[in-house]
């Protein structure tokens, strides 16, 4: 073969790698390391919490991947071992590699919320933010929440994923509680001092849909959490609701810790190939990386960067001159009730000056305002993604 290539992680970033990595150049091994039975997707998942939509939905096997010829190894991945040039398996064999492609997603620092820095805690006070139990599980606390009950979502300082998506869940949510316990309430608790994306869409459907159902309060950063009395403290204050859905601040998977050498989080890159600046010859995509800027952490984003890094992966071991300045693209669809949507777009360019990605001046922008054409393209778009990396 030409070379052997690991990807550890098969969600959005990793299983497109791996797919793209085998369709532009077969003659690679190209091996997928994956711990979970089967990809669970975050997008879509805020309409499974409101009801809308099933588990199932958004639940897509592993198996389309075999007719490219890619290898699916169901392990989880425990250390990288720069020296030797190997990925270690809980249960497996080491994996050796000519290139490795770290593709983790994001792991929790509860250590910055003492009280839910434990596992019965965690099982109490879920975070919904990685799609699949949690999601089943907090949708049935929803279902069960009493008529007139206050559900609160905690939402981290940025950088972390998704950054429209918890004011979508806050919206979709307001929108179950309109049709089913009209007396419930949604309480966002904004660790940052103001809603990050998509604002005066947000705000207006809040406005126009959700009066005296949502409130919003910025500067609340989540600093401890009593579990006994489900009260949330925050730096001047301490808030009590019937259901706490905490999303944690957030870093690179574990197993990139090795790579995160952008404040001890985040794994900096080369932008025009995702290698690593802190390993050469290791790639990391997807939400683990340090973001360029204005680049959100999204499943489209690690679906392009995966696209980007395939190309210099192949290019390095065919000895082809790699792409001088590629160009991202990104959309984020939100739904703001069970069917109408609004979305933000952008484009990112590499900008040999900057040495970064940066987004290009006039393209993309806001949708109009929310509406139902937007959420047949939404859910358009999540078809497509899903296939795009997986089938
Ligand atoms: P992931 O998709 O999380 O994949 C990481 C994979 O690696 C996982 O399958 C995990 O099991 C595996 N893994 C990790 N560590 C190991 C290990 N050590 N060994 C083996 N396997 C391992 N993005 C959009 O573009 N549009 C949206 O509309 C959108 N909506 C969202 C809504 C919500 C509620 C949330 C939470 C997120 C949303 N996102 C959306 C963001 C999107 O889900 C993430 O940005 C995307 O999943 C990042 O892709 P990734 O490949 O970096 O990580």
């Amino acid at each position: 073969s030409l070379g052997r290539v690991v990807v550890i992680g098969g969600g959005f970033g990793g299983a497109t790698a791996a797919k793209y990595l085998k369709k532009w150049e077969p003659r690679l091994e190209v091996t997928l390391v994956e711990r979970n039975q089967n990809f669970v997707s975050c997008p879509i998942s805020n309409l499974v919490l409101a009801g809308v939509k099933q588990i199932e939905d958004i639940t897509i096997a592993y198996d389309g991947l075999a007719k490219y010829g890619v290898r699916l190894v169901r392990d989880e991945a425990v250390a990288i071992d720069v020296d030797k040039r190997e990925v270690r398996l809980a249960k497996g064999d080491p994996l050796p590699w000519d290139r490795l492609i770290v593709a983790p997603g994001i792991d929790f620092l509860y250590d910055q919320i003492p009280g839910l820095d434990s596992v019965e805690a965690q099982q109490q006070v879920l975070h919904a933010w990685k799609a699949g139990a949690q999601t089943v599980a907090l949708r049935k606390r929803l279902e069960e929440l009493p008529d007139g009950g206050v559900f609160a979502i905690s939402i981290p300082k940025a950088p972390y994923r998704c950054p429209p998506g918890p004011y979508e869940r806050a919206s979709v949510i307001a929108n179950y509680f309109k049709q089913h316990k009209p007396h419930a309430k949604v309480l966002i608790l904004d660790g940052n001092p103001d809603i990050t994306s998509k604002k005066a869409l947000f705000l207006q459907a809040w406005e126009e849909r959700y009066k005296g159902i949502i409130e919003y309060r910025p500067n609340s950063v989540l600093q401890d959490f009593d579990l006994r009395g489900n009260v949330a403290k925050l730096e001047f204050d301490t808030v009590r609701a019937d259901l706490f859905n905490v999303i944690p601040p957030q870093r690179s998977g574990r197993i990139a810790t090795p790579l995160a050498n952008v404040g001890g989080r985040w794994a900096g890159v080369d932008f025009r190939s995702f290698e690593s600046t802190a390993v050469p010859g290791v790639h990391v995509i997807g939400d683990a990386t340090a973001s360029a800027p204005g680049m959100p952490k999204s499943g489209f984003m690690a679906n392009n960067h995966a696209k980007v890094a395939a190309d210099a992966v192949i290019a390095s071991l065919t000895g082809l001159p790699p792409n001088p300045t590629p160009i991202i693209a990104n959309t984020c669809y939100s739904f703001v009730s069970d069917r109408d949507v609004v979305h933000v777009a952008s484009v990112h360019k590499f900008d040999t000056q900057e040495n970064t990605l940066l987004p290009v001046k006039g393209a993309g922008g806001l949708s109009a305002v929310a509406n139902d054409l937007e959420g047949k393209y939404a859910l358009a778009w999540a078809r497509n993604i899903w296939a795009d990396a997986l089938t």
